[in-house]
């Protein structure tokens, strides 16, 4: 660990953050170019959280496929803590399968009016809404679900279908029966995905680096069990009989996990609000092949399957070998659908025979990643959509949250993001 909680005897902090993952970076960022004095502590051995980018047999792998959005709020965030990474967007070439077959995905206007999988009507409700949907006030629908919006808004369920792929694509979510029509709408809104080359590693290495330089403490393999009291003296337990003190606490755990830390103060939190938020899952398999069968296969979904396909490095720089190819496929999963496992590995394997056939023996690496978290919380329609989340203020003074559950803007990272910066802003205020 080569850090001693010693150092720290008789200090109060003014912020301790619990996370080492992009919000807690991110936070720690502003808090201490604003001067404050702030320690992150990380339980994990690795900063990074679900943002980590592994080496594997000189490859470098995401948890996962991970996409930045051009429009979405990260970047601008990035920008303004003088951070430039550097990236691409993928070519928006692909196939979409349906029912056993494979089309030409509908991505131009042109494409989309040659395509077989559209009939005509269906293509006339498809161009009113790729001409219309960057002016859909998503705001009016957060309470709508995205299947009664898709319900009321085109009479064609091939359209519905179509619409359904991309929203899962942008959100990650395979629950349009719950989902916000209003926050689906706006992930879709944000343009561009962009693969970040050497991976979303260096999102943290870069905001790690930062926050050195301006004086954060930063502590990995230290678990948060505990938070007691409230402004200006917490008290943090990080182990039995070993605690440090700050004005303010922010917490980037998880939902449950915090819940758990907040344990003495049950009363003034809702902890029942939020042990029941359900996260979104999916199933990855990450894999390295020497080189590609098909090199022109490089990017499908499926539209009657929640499945999908990329070869990313054909977008970022990804290995030092240049034949490499880092591919990711994935399967939504919906929330009452996570019994399978072995079925869901045996979808994904299939879905890369498919694409890359003989695939099996050219593998230098593969691993399969059954139950990642994407998103700590659905955005519920039922629960005001994302005005519904929680606010990175909790009701016990002193203590903030972050994360993608958290705040009114956004989802995935760019949630993140925002609510770690809105965090950082009121805990600099409080702690003047
Ligand atoms: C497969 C997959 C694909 C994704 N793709 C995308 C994408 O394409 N676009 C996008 O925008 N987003 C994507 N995401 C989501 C994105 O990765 C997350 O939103 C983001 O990384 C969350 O950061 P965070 O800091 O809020 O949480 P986390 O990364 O979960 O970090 C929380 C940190 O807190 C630490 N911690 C927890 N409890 C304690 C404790 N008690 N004490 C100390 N430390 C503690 C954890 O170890 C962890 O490091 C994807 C996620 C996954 C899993």
């Amino acid at each position: 660990m080569g850090y001693s909680l010693e150092n720290t005897v008789g200090k109060t902090w003014d912020c301790v953050v619990i996370g080492g993952g992009i919000a807690g970076l991110t936070a720690a960022n502003f808090i201490a170019q604003s001067g404050k004095s702030v320690l992150l502590l990380e339980k994990s051995n690795k900063y990074g959280g679900r943002a980590i980018t592994e080496e594997k047999k000189g490859a470098l792998l995401n948890l996962g496929p991970h996409a930045l959005y051009s429009k979405g709020n990260s970047l601008e965030i990035l920008t303004e803590l003088g951070i430039d990474l550097k990236g691409a967007s993928p070519s928006l070439h692909g196939d979409v399968f349906y029912q056993s077959k494979s089309y030409d995905a509908p991505i131009s206007p042109l494409k989309l009016l040659k395509s077989r999988l559209f009939n005509w009507s269906e293509k006339k409700e498809l161009i009113r809404f790729v001409t219309g949907y960057q002016k859909i006030d998503t705001a009016e629908l957060q309470n709508t679900t995205l299947n009664e919006w898709l319900q009321l808004s085109f009479k064609a369920e091939q359209v519905r279908m179509f619409i359904r792929t991309l929203a899962r694509l942008a959100t990650y979510c395979h629950d349009p029966e719950y989902m916000s029509a209003g926050a689906a709408i706006r992930q879709l809104q944000l343009g561009k995905a962009v693969y970040l080359h050497d991976g979303w590693q260096m999102i943290i290495e870069s905001l790690k680096e930062r926050a050195r330089s301006l004086g954060v403490e930063m502590v990995s393999g230290y678990s948060v069990q505990r938070v007691n009291g409230k402004f200006p003296q917490l008290e943090v337990v990080i182990k039995e009989k070993e605690s440090v003190f700050a004005k303010t606490v922010l917490s980037t755990a998880s939902p449950s996990d915090t819940a758990s830390i907040l344990a003495e103060h049950e009363q003034s939190l809702d902890v029942n609000f939020l042990n029941a938020m359900l996260p979104v899952r999916v199933a990855c398999m990450d894999v390295v092949l020497k080189n590609l069968p098909k090199p022109k296969n490089t990017f499908a979904l499926s539209m009657d399957q929640p499945l999908y396909f990329s070869v990313h490095s054909n977008t970022a720089k990804l290995s030092h070998h240049n034949q490499y190819a880092v591919i990711h496929v994935m399967k939504y999963l919906a929330c009452d659908n996570l019994q399978d496992e072995i079925r869901d590995r045996d979808e994904l394997e299939q879905l890369m025979s498919r694409m890359q056939p003989g695939w099996e023996k050219l593998v230098v690496y593969k691993r399969y990643l059954p139950r990642l978290i994407a998103s700590n919380s659905l955005v519920y329609a039922n629960k005001n959509g994302v005005y519904g989340r929680p606010d990175p203020v909790s009701p016990i003074p002193g203590f903030f949250i972050a994360g993608d559950w958290v705040g009114s803007v956004g989802m995935l990272v760019d949630c993140t993001f925002a609510s770690a910066k809105q965090a950082a802003t009121r805990i600099i205020k409080i702690c003047i």
